[in-house]
């Protein structure tokens, strides 16, 4: 165990500075690879009521030979990178405002308890033993001094922001990127987004809340309809996908639980595009919205939303509808960390970092790439490559990156210039309720696209098996078992 050593630091504030060491990093056995050097720890005084000082990984004295790799962000690019990375030559550290991975594929699934939320997670801890972890958001890179800026993110005290400072000798950007909302008002403050375990929740307990308001006494007619209304906004994957998770809970759930209400509950989707799952084969998306118009699901294309008030949302051509519980999933948008790196090249949209086949961040001024800042996954496109922003693209970035790293690392030399990124299409899928889901393999055959059970047996046995612990495996796999024999759980917390 590696013992967690200050020492000689020239503040004025010593003993405030040692208490707030303390407390940042709990004790002084901690076993971790960092180490506060010689005056890297300056309070002045100034800035002590905003708590910032700076961190400095420690590197060669550790026998660390390749420096200091920062990697940000604990999703399907930095979990991977967090867990293949070589240790022993890099010294790594991780900055993420969560301090877990999520599985997204299966999120829709825990938002109405066909799964549970720990199903879907994986500890960022538990891989990285060897790897100093801050739960905080990077705010700023600056490429001059190799450093970067960031700021904590610990719900338990969320008034205690403090800033850090943390040097790099490789910085991975893996950022991923934030729900696109167009600009239309209201849609920040009154909808519910699809991206992080949290969002599930809420969205498990508006649609608890839903029902039961509209079961309380005294409640019109009307009220109920509306109240019972669940409008989804975006008809991609994710957004089809919630929707079938929402069908099935109310068809085999609370059609059960609530008999009286299923009359007054309906679902609408809307989406801007001519038809839902653009990404599919037009067979396979047409099956889908002909499935969903037979389950009573409403699917309304070619709408536009001009506002979104606490209970009703505008549509252009259409009014004013009203919703219990609106689910917004349409698209992406720039990570603020992005917009702020403004030396980066950026894609035509501006919304995404461009980097060369190798993933190295293209600088703007010169068109030559950084030698030591790599981006990946949603948060970055490859010039003259740009590949869909899916955890398949996100994870076999991170797959080429690790290697070309550890290779660097065990052999000593720099990948060749010639050897760039190649994309495996692997397909998609989607689940469509009811033990259905389509698969569209044409990327490898083009009669290979599939929809029906059997297509819902290959989606589970896909995620199952994707799904990183064996933990998890086998929570997955009791769960479903769970919902299946028992059915979901309506408990409201
Ligand atoms: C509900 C849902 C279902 C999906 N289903 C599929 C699917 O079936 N198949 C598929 O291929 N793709 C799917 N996707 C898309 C897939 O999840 C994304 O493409 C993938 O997550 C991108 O990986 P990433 O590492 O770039 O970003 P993310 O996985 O989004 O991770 C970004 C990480 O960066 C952290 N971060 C954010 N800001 C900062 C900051 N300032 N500093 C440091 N860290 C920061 C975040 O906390 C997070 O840990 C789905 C997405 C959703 C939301």
């Amino acid at each position: 165990m590696m013992k967690f050593t200050v020492s000689n630091y020239n503040i004025k504030c010593a003993t405030a500075s040692w208490q707030l060491l303390q407390k940042r990093f709990n004790t002084t056995t901690v076993s971790t690879s960092l180490q506060i050097t010689n005056n890297a720890l300056t309070l002045p005084a100034a800035k002590q009521q905003s708590k910032h000082f700076t961190v400095q990984t420690k590197t060669r004295t550790l026998g660390k030979s390749q420096g200091r790799v920062v990697i940000l962000g604990s999703g399907w690019a930095g979990f991977r990178l967090i867990r293949e990375l070589d240790k022993k030559n890099y010294d790594v550290s991780v900055v993420s405002p969560r301090n877990h991975f999520v599985f997204t594929p299966l999120l829709a699934s825990t938002s109405v308890g066909t799964l549970e939320f720990r199903c879907i997670t994986e500890p960022v801890r538990t891989y990285s033993k060897e790897t100093n972890f801050y739960q905080a958001f990077c705010d700023k890179i600056d490429v001059k001094n190799q450093v970067i800026h960031c700021t904590s993110n610990i719900d338990a005290d969320p008034t205690k922001k403090e800033e850090f400072t943390l040097d790099y000798d490789k910085l991975v950007i893996a950022v991923g990127a934030y729900t696109k909302t167009f600009g239309i008002p209201g849609v920040k403050e009154y909808a519910c987004f699809l991206k992080e375990v949290n969002d599930a929740r809420k969205i498990r307990k508006r649609l608890i809340d839903c029902f039961e308001y509209a079961s309380q006494p005294g409640i019109s007619d009307k009220e109920k309809e509306d109240r019972l209304h669940f409008v989804v906004v975006g008809g991609g994957p994710t957004g089809v996908e919630f929707s079938a998770e929402l069908y099935d809970f109310i068809s085999d759930d609370l059609s059960r639980l609530y008999p009286d209400l299923m009359k007054k509950t309906r679902m609408t989707l809307y989406d801007v595009a001519p038809t839902i799952l653009g990404a599919f084969d037009s067979h396979l998306s047409d099956y889908a919205s002909k499935k969903f118009s037979r389950k009573g699901i409403q699917i309304k294309t070619q709408r536009i939303v001009d506002r979104v008030e606490k209970d009703h949302l505008v549509i252009k051509d259409e009014g004013k509808v009203p919703y219990g519980l609106l689910v917004w999933s349409t698209g992406l948008t720039q990570n603020p960390l992005v917009e702020s790196f403004t030396s980066a090249a950026k894609d035509k949209s501006g919304q995404r970092i461009l980097t060369d086949g190798q993933l190295r961040v293209i600088e703007k001024e010169s068109n030559a790439p950084y030698p030591n800042i790599y981006a990946l996954g949603d948060c970055a496109t490859i010039l003259d490559n740009d590949l869909p922003a899916t955890a398949q693209v996100a994870s076999q970035k991170a797959g080429f990156l690790i290697k070309n790293l550890n290779a660097i690392a065990k052999k000593g030399y720099e990948i060749p210039d010639g050897k760039e990124f190649k994309y495996k299409n692997n397909g998609i899928m989607a689940y469509i309720g009811s033990y259905e889901a389509l698969v569209d393999m044409s990327a490898w055959h083009n009669w290979a696209k599939m929809s029906g059970h059997l297509s819902w047996l290959l989606w589970r046995s896909a995620y199952i098996s994707k799904s990183v612990s064996i933990r998890n495996k086998m929570l997955i796999a009791y769960h479903w078992f769970l919902t299946f024999t028992l059915g979901r759980d309506i408990s409201r917390f």
